[in-house]
């Protein structure tokens, strides 16, 4: 059985931003649920997704039939880099899965930076690469996956990152809170043209998820006050009715059901899993 006929009786699933956080726990719960997977980062991240993928998985166990050793089935775990901004890059992503793997079944976008700066220091270059990474790159997964999916005739289920932040405008975050209100749009719109394909196409929206993310706000928002690091984000736990911050895993469950085969009727959705810190 080559790999291409064992992809019919699997689904396929590219995470991009996958090295770590968020998209490490999407990555690695669809493989549990037996998704192959795609784990797809920066070149500089290589290093990373390649570990991830020898520890979890020995792809020489599973080169022939997509059995592991003992002979339990086990999905495919494949590292593969592309910057999601670079168009060609992305359409090369989605080819090396397709040629690899058969298929794209799931795609989720959620590679993403930040910028914390106040509003009027923030530079066109800055700007340009905030819209570039979590807006283009967005929208170059949603078309190219689509694109396949379309091809392929059997439906599927795309998804990207969106934010608490793409809700409320938050200050000194102004040119990521715009990328976020961005993903809801395209989210939005894309449900409406791809729904008669079969695919379904959601976001999430997490608010504090404890990963080097948010640490990145902690040690801007403390330099800045002079406060202790850790108490920024410590203090977000107020901002949640749990009173916790939330873990990578919350958003890999989430994204877990809508890429589920129940989560049919739901599409254009930017669902946060925020602890119940907003509302809308
Ligand atoms: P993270 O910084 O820990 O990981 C992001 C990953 O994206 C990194 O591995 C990075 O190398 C990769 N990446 C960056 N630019 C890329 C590019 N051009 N091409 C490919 N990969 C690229 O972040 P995280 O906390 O895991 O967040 C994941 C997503 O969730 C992001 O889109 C983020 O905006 C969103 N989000 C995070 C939080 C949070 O509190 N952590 C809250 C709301 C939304």
């Amino acid at each position: 059985m080559n790999s291409a006929s064992v992809a019919r009786i699997t689904r396929v699933a590219i995470v991009t931003g996958a090295a770590q956080g968020i998209g490490l726990a999407i990555a690695l719960e669809l493989y549990s649920e037996g998704f192959d997977v795609v784990l797809s980062d920066l070149k500089a991240k290589e290093g990373k997704l390649n570990s991830v993928t020898s520890q979890i998985y020995d792809t020489q166990d599973d080169q022939e039939d997509g059995r592991g050793q003992g002979g339990k089935r086990v999905g495919r775990l494949l590292a593969i880099t592309a910057d999601v901004s670079v168009e060609d890059e992305v359409k090369g992503l989605i080819d090396k899965v397709v040629a690899e793997l058969g298929g794209v079944d799931v795609m989720v976008a959620n590679a993403g930076i930040s910028l914390l700066k106040p509003l009027e220091e923030v530079t066109t270059p800055e700007w340009d690469k905030m819209m570039a990474v979590n807006v283009r790159g967005t929208f170059l997964c949603y078309k190219y996956a689509a694109e396949q999916m379309i091809k392929q005739g059997r439906g599927g289920r795309i998804l990207g990152a969106c934010s608490i932040a793409g809700k409320k405008g938050m200050p000194e975050v102004a040119a990521y809170c715009t990328s976020k209100f961005a993903i809801r749009g395209l989210t939005q719109s894309a449900a409406l043209e791809w729904g008669k394909y079969g695919i379904t196409v959601n976001a999430y929206a997490p608010g504090p998820i404890d990963t080097d993310f948010l640490a990145q706000f902690d040690e801007y928002f403390t330099n800045k006050s002079g406060a202790p690091k850790g108490s920024w984000s410590e203090s977000l736990k107020q901002t949640t009715s749990t009173g916790t911050l939330g873990t990578p895993q919350d958003v890999a469950n989430l994204v877990s059901y809508l890429v589920s085969r129940g989560a049919k009727f739901v599409t254009g959705q930017s669902i946060n899993v925020d602890g119940g810190g907003v509302f809308d």
